[in-house]
C-alpha cells in the first residue's frame, strides 16, 4: 500500500453512495447488526488529508507483468481451468514458466449454449455444465469473491487479477464483492487469451483419466480439478494419490421473494431507499442443531436458482446471479454439516450399502463423503423425474411435515416437481435443516413461510474428500512434484481461495531452483 493515508467513516447508506460516487473507496462494508443499518467507508487521503476524487489512478494496484513463456525451459502441466488451474497459470507466466493445461470441458462461449440446453431441459451434457468448462465450477455463479482471509496469501493479488482482467473497481475494494454471471465468462475469456498469448497452452476437451502420461519428476503437475469431478478421483485412488475423508455439509437450495428478504433484512421501513444505495438485500445465517452447524451457503440476492449436475442419473442445485442483482427471487443454500464420524451413522439409517447404485464402485473410506453426495443426489433425481428437473417443497411444508399441493412461481428453469422431501432426505439431515429454518425465522420472523421454496440437493458446497500434501511443499504426501489444489484438494472453498491456492502452488514451484 502507498504512503497515502486512509480515513473510515461511518455513514447512513445514503452518505456512502454519494461519497463512493465522488471519491475513491478503499474497502465498504455494511452493519446491518443495528436496527438503523451503516455503512463503513474507508477513503484514500491525499498528503493534504483530502479524499482522493474517484477518478484517481488506483494507488494500490500493482499491474502484473507477464513475461514471454514461448521458449520457457521450464513448464508445468495443469489439470483443470478452474480459477485454481488458471492463477496457476497466471503466475507461472508471471514467473517464465510455461503452462499447459488440460480441461475436459469447452471454452466459455460453447460452454453457454450447453448449459442453455440443461436449463430447457432438453439434455445434460456430462462434460461441459454448470461445473465442468473453462472457468470452472465458478464461471456461471454470483462470482462472490469473500474469502479476506490473510493468513491464506495475497488476498488482494486476486482482487487486482481479476480487475486487471475486466472485474469492477468494486472487487478491489468492497468487503462483499461480486462479479456476476454475465460478467464472469468474458473475465474467463480474456484470462485465457493472455496465457495463450504469452506462450501457455489451453487443450479444451481433455479430460485427464490416468496420470501414467505425465512424467512430473521432470515437469511438476498441478492438479486443479474442483470437487464435481468424481470419476478423477476414483482414478486418483486408483493410480495410488492419498485421499483422505473431509468434513462437508449437504441440505436443500431454498428461494424467497426478494422483497420479503429486503423487508426482513432493512427492516421493513425505508427498504426502497436502502435497495437504491445497497441493492438487494442478502442475509448470512448460522445455528447448531444437535452439535452441528446448519448455515446459509452461497446467498444469491437476485439471483436464479441453477441445475449444477455433471451427471445424469443425479439431481443437484446450486445459485447464480447476474452483476446487477435483480431477478425477483433471493435464493440460498441452507446445508448440515457432515462429519466424517456421521456418515456410517447416515449409512446405517439409509443402508446405503446396498441402495446406492454407485456404491458397488468402490468402498473406499477415503470416497465415503463422496458416495453418500452421490446417494443423496440420486435419490433427488429419483423424486424429480429428470437430470434437471427438481424435487420441492413449500418451506413451511417441509417443517412441518405436509407435502406441498402446489408450488409458486420459482427462478429454477429446467421446473421442479411438489415432493416431499421431509420423507426421504436423510433424517441427519432434514431434521436439522427443519429446526434449523425454525432458528433462523426466530431470528428474522417471516422467513419461514409457505411463500419460500426448497429444492434439493445442495450438495457440493465443499469438497467430501482431501488430496493431503505437505504444508511446506504443497506437493502431495505420496507422490513429490504432485501439486494438489484449490477446491478439489480440500484446500480451498470459493473462487478467491481457490484462486490463491493456484497461485501459492505455482509459487512453490517457482521458488525451486
Ligand atoms: C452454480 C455455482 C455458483 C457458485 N457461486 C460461487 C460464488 O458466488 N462465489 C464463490 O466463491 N464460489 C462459488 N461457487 C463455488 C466456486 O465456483 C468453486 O469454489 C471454485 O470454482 C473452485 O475452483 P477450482 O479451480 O478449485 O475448481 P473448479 O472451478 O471446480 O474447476 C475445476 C476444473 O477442472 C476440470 N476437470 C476436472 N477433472 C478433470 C480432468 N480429469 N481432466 C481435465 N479437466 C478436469 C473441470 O472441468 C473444471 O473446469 C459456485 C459454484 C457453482 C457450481
Amino acid at each position: 500500500m502507498s504512503e497515502l493515508s486512509q480515513q473510515t467513516l461511518v455513514l447512513t447508506p445514503e452518505q456512502a453512495y454519494e461519497a463512493a460516487g465522488k471519491y475513491r473507496v478503499v474497502r465498504r462494508s455494511v452493519d446491518a447488526r443495528q436496527r438503523q443499518l451503516k455503512v463503513n467507508l474507508t477513503l484514500l487521503l491525499d498528503d493534504k488529508g483530502h479524499p482522493l476524487p474517484k477518478d484517481a489512478p488506483i494507488p494500490l494496484y500493482t499491474p502484473p507483468v507477464w513475461q514471454d513463456v514461448h521458449n520457457a525451459p521450464r513448464h508445468v502441466h495443469i489439470i483443470g481451468a478452474g480459477p485454481a488451474g488458471l492463477f496457476a497459470a497466471l503466475t507461472c507466466i508471471e514467473h517464465g514458466i510455461k503452462p499447459i493445461i488440460y480441461e475436459r470441458g469447452k471454452p466459455v462461449s460453447e460452454r453457454k449454449i450447453d448449459i442453455a440446453q440443461l436449463n430447457r431441459n432438453v439434455a445434460l451434457n456430462a462434460e461441459s455444465n454448470y461445473c465442468f468448462g473453462e472457468g470452472g465450477a465458478g464461471t456461471f455463479s454470483d462470482g462472490k469473491l469473500f474469502s479476506r482471509s490473510k493468513k491464506r496469501g495475497n488476498m488482494q493479488r486476486v482482487m487486482e487479477l481479476f480487475h486487471y482482467f475486466g472485474a469492477p473497481d468494486t472487487v478491489l475494494y468492497e468487503a462483499h464483492a461480486h462479479i456476476g454471471s454475465d460478467k464472469l465468462p468474458g473475465i474467463i475469456r480474456a484470462m485465457r487469451e493472455c496465457i495463450i498469448e504469452h506462450g501457455g497452452e489451453i487443450h479444451f476437451e481433455t479430460c485427464v483419466d490416468s496420470l501414467s502420461p505425465f512424467n512430473f519428476h521432470l515437469s511438476p503437475l498441478i492438479l486443479a480439478i474442483g470437487h464435481s469431478a468424481h470419476d478423477t478421483y476414483r482414478m486418483l485412488l486408483d493410480e495410488g494419490v492419498a485421499l483422505q475423508q473431509k468434513g462437508f455439509a449437504m441440505g436443500v437450495r431454498v428461494e424467497h421473494p426478494q422483497s420479503l428478504i429486503n423487508n426482513l433484512m432493512y427492516h421493513l421501513t425505508g427498504a426502497a431507499d436502502l435497495i437504491r444505495y445497497l441493492g438487494n438485500a442478502s442475509y448470512s445465517l448460522v445455528t447448531q442443531v444437535e452439535g452441528r452447524g446448519v448455515y446459509s451457503f452461497c446467498m444469491c440476492p437476485g439471483g436464479h436458482m441453477v441445475p449444477a449436475t455433471s451427471s445424469s442419473d443425479a439431481c443437484v442445485v446450486n445459485g447464480m446471479s447476474a452483476s446487477h442483482r435483480n431477478s425477483p427471487y433471493a435464493n440460498s443454500g441452507i446445508v448440515v454439516q457432515i462429519n466424517p464420524e456421521d456418515i456410517p451413522l447416515i449409512c446405517q439409517h439409509e443402508v446405503i450399502n446396498t441402495q446406492s447404485p454407485t456404491a458397488k464402485l468402490t468402498n473406499s473410506e477415503a470416497l465415503a463423503g463422496l458416495r453418500l453426495q452421490e446417494y443423496v443426489e440420486h435419490l433427488a433425481f429419483e423424486h424429480g423425474g429428470a437430470p434437471a428437473i427438481a424435487p420441492a417443497q413449500r418451506l413451511a411444508d417441509f417443517v412441518r411435515g405436509k407435502r406441498s399441493a402446489n408450488l409458486p412461481a420459482c427462478s429454477y428453469l429446467p421446473g421442479t416437481r411438489s415432493s416431499a422431501l421431509h420423507e426421504w432426505m436423510p433424517p441427519f439431515i432434514a431434521d436439522r435443516l427443519r429446526q434449523g429454518f425454525r432458528d433462523f425465522d426466530r431470528k428474522y420472523p417471516g422467513f419461514l413461510t409457505n411463500d419460500a421454496l426448497i429444492l434439493a440437493t445442495e450438495s457440493r458446497s465443499s469438497s467430501a474428500v482431501r488430496i493431503p500434501r505437505d504444508p511446506e511443499t504443497l506437493q502431495s504426501i505420496s507422490h513429490p512434484n504432485l501439486y494438489p489444489c484449490g477446491e478439489g484438494a480440500g484446500y480451498a472453498g470459493g473462487i478467491t481461495s481457490s484462486a490463491l491456492d493456484g497461485i501459492n502452488a505455482a509459487l512453490r514451484i517457482a521458488a525451486q531452483s
